[in-house]
């Protein structure tokens, strides 16, 4: 359920009815627009309260929430949210570029690629320290030396840092060096994970479940807004099908799909999700061309030698020309690709 204040409510008024919601046994999550401020209302029984609500000082209208996922649903937030997390802007008219190696390998791989990347106009850098591996025998990550080999990337070129987080107890650690915490594919439904990235307060990019359908992606998503964590980027990056010339198969449709139906900004993976470094650009063009306020790409100094992922990583010269080409494709979609200072809104 959404109380909808009016335009003009007071702040008054809106603690008022936060504080109605609250002694109903529900939970308030108001989000301040900036047309208007609405309040969602969740837990169970949440209807029968409907019409104490409509009358309380300030309200417009009290509206069911037809989505399964609330805090998430465009019904309660018409407008798009713009995630920040410093050099870093996505959402609405701007659109972040990721990019970096799969893993954190060396200070030389990292800082080298950190440095080609910046130059080309990335505007956040990812790699990964925890990596979650089909095969245990498989490179795990350099962990938290990985995790200073980052920040020290981010120290010299100001890029901020985008890495993933595998274990809950392990939330605390990365967020001390990253600026957006990766929750990966195969952990979208560690329900426990989500909820404490969600309490760690860093942006979350929160990639879908390879066999994920995108509801449970959005309740997924649900989880961290439910920690009271509104900085969450979804990442669209290939489901499983039984094609099998790319590694899984890339869906564009989810782009403009997730767009009409949560405020949150969308980001494509076109690495994963071709698996590919040839399909890579092409898909990288697609998903800004689809309206993606975001894309992820894996770029090594030397891909034949990565120790992981390296099949599917561009070159530093491969990711120049991908660069050049999204901004033209930017352009075309009236959208803008720009490095924040952070510190600025
Ligand atoms: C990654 O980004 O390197 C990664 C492991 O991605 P995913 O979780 O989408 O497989
Ligand atoms: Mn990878």
């Amino acid at each position: 359920m959404i109380v909808v204040m009016k335009r003009g409510a007071t702040p008054q008024e809106i603690e008022h009815m936060i504080q109605r919601v609250r002694d109903l046994g529900l939970k308030p999550h108001p989000i301040y627009g900036t047309e208007r401020t609405v309040i969602a209302a969740i837990g169970e029984k949440r209807d029968e309260h409907r019409h104490s609500l409509e009358s309380g000082p300030g309200v417009a209208e009290v509206v069911p929430i037809l989505a399964p996922y609330k805090v998430a649903s465009r019904e309660v937030k018409p407008e798009s949210t713009v995630v920040r997390a410093g050099s870093l802007t996505v959402g609405n008219s701007y659109i972040g570029m990721i990019a970096g190696p799969c893993s954190v390998e060396s200070e030389e791989q990292m800082l080298s690629t950190a440095r080609a990347v910046k130059r080309a106009g990335a505007t956040a850098l990812r790699g990964g320290a925890f990596k979650p591996r089909t095969s245990p025998y498989s490179f795990q990550g350099l962990k938290e030396d990985g995790l200073k080999i980052l920040a020290a990337a981010r120290d010299e070129t100001g890029l901020a840092v985008v890495t993933e987080v595998i274990s809950a107890s392990d939330v605390d650690l990365v967020a001390g060096y990253a600026d957006v915490l990766q929750i990966g594919a195969r952990n979208m439904q560690n329900y426990h994970l989500l909820e404490t990235a969600g309490a760690s307060g860093k942006p979350v990019l929160l990639k879908r479940g390879p066999s994920a359908t995108m509801d449970e992606l959005l309740l997924a998503a649900e989880y961290i807004l439910n920690a009271g964590n509104p900085n969450v980027m979804l990442c669209e990056r290939g489901i499983r099908t039984f094609e099998a010339h790319t590694r899984f198969t890339l869906p564009l449709a989810s782009v403009p799909y997730l767009h009409e139906r949560t405020h949150l900004p969308v980001v494509v993976d076109p690495s994963h999700g071709t698996g590919h470094a040839s399909l890579v650009t092409p898909m990288a063009c697609a998903a800004i061309a689809a309206g993606a306020d975001g894309v992820i790409i894996e770029v090594h100094p030397d891909p034949e030698t990565a120790l992981s992922d390296g099949y599917q990583s561009l070159t530093f010269e491969q990711f120049g020309k991908a660069m050049a080409l999204c901004r033209k494709m930017a352009d075309a979609m009236g959208r803008q690709i720009v490095v924040r200072e952070p510190g600025r809104g």
